[in-house]
């Protein structure tokens, strides 16, 4: 039994089951037992790898992405780059490396993270302490400072907790974890909630089935308050996430352990829980903060738009025989529909006074 899920059971006995959102959050981001808060979890070591692990090709094009915006701009002298659950860093210093030679660009940057873990806060530390840029840490975007900004928010969003709401025997109600009476696990209860279908999204209601559905309640606020902030200081935003582009009805919430898909409720704090993001009502939530919308775009697409052939050429001319199958193979799984190409998903949210943002034209 996991150290969270003595905890978990514990809380249960003494007020009732909890929501899927908060076993989702203690999972994540308990201050002791949470997954992100206590471990490393990328790579081949650990439980799941994502695209800037993957390949430095990745955050080398975000940053051509982002130095291309900021001239969009105007290439104002100071400008917010901010990055929203960053993992080791990587990401960040790959698109600090890559556009090191852009005029102007480095001394018109701060750089902003917004991390919770104090883990990954010392390895993103670590990872960037040769870029010569002083980098401050925040536990909530809504701390960045005012001002111009591009923000970036890679495998972020699905690590958001979500609300599962389904048509049970006796109607609609929430799914709440609950003891397992029947072992020393736990178990999905549904809680009666008549209510539920108002919080449905307008497009799963014109379809009008009656499956489990999801929502994002923190996803929501966060793209608004993000919509709101590009509206009214000007930048971007840049999502990059794996998900639906319209909403559907099923169950998405998922378990990684040990790169290998793991039941959700078996192993809380030892496993990464996500769920897939759900593009349009995130676009929406953007929109409705007052910011212009592009997207949702395929990965594969975006990374194309960018050059990432190109860009792989030049990696490939100077490796030996194993480095260039290793690059090969990257940039396949990248930008492939059976690899990320096309269930990651990018959407870009804009001063709506820009100009159309790199790789977004039609
Ligand atoms: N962007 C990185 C890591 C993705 S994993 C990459 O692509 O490799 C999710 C990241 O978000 C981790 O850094 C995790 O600690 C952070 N995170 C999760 N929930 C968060 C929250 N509520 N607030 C801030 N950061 C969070």
């Amino acid at each position: 039994m996991t150290a969270l899920l003595k905890s978990i059971r514990r809380e249960i006995e003494a007020t009732g089951p909890i929501s899927v959102s908060d076993f989702m959050t203690q999972c994540l981001c308990h201050p002791k037992y949470g997954y992100y808060m206590t471990r490393d979890p990328f790579g081949v070591a650990g439980d799941f790898t994502t695209a800037p692990e993957i390949s430095q090709c990745f955050g080398e094009l975000l940053g051509l992405w982002a130095a291309i915006t900021w001239q969009q701009m105007g290439s104002p002298s100071s400008l917010i780059l901010a990055e929203l659950g960053p993992g080791r860093g990587t990401l960040m210093s790959d698109v600090l490396r890559a556009t090191k030679a852009v005029p102007g660009f480095h001394d018109a940057l701060n750089i902003h993270l917004v991390e919770i873990s104090p883990t990954l806060k010392e390895k993103q530390k670590a990872t960037l302490a040769g870029t010569g840029l002083d980098v401050f840490w925040h536990d909530s975007f809504s701390d960045i400072p005012d001002g111009p900004a591009i923000f970036f928010a890679n495998e972020f969003f699905d690590a958001l907790p979500i609300r599962q709401f389904e048509k049970g025997e006796k109607g609609w109600g929430e799914r709440f974890v609950d003891i397992d009476p029947d072992g020393a696990g736990l178990r999905f209860v549904l809680q009666k909630d008549e209510a539920a279908t108002a919080l449905m999204s307008p497009t799963l209601k014109e379809k009008g089935g009656a499956g489990l559905f999801e929502i994002s309640p923190l996803s929501q606020t966060i793209a608004y308050a993000l919509g709101e902030r590009v509206k009214t200081f000007g930048g971007a935003v840049l999502v990059i996430d794996y998900g639906y582009a319209i909403p559907e009805f099923g169950e998405t919430l998922q378990a990684l352990k040990d790169h290998q898909f793991d039941p959700v409720l078996a192993h809380p704090g030892e496993a990464d829980i996500t769920a897939h993001v759900d593009f349009e009502t995130l676009m929406r939530s953007f929109a409705d903060g007052g910011a212009c919308v592009f997207g949702p775009l395929g990965q594969g697409m975006f990374l194309e738009r960018l050059g990432i052939a190109q860009r792989m050429q030049v990696l490939l001319q100077n490796a030996n025989e194993a480095q260039r199958q290793s690059l090969m193979a990257a940039h396949k799984r990248l930008v492939s529909n059976e690899g990320m190409g096309d269930l990651f998903k990018v959407v870009c949210a804009l001063h709506p006074d820009q100009p159309t943002p790199a790789a977004f034209e039609v």
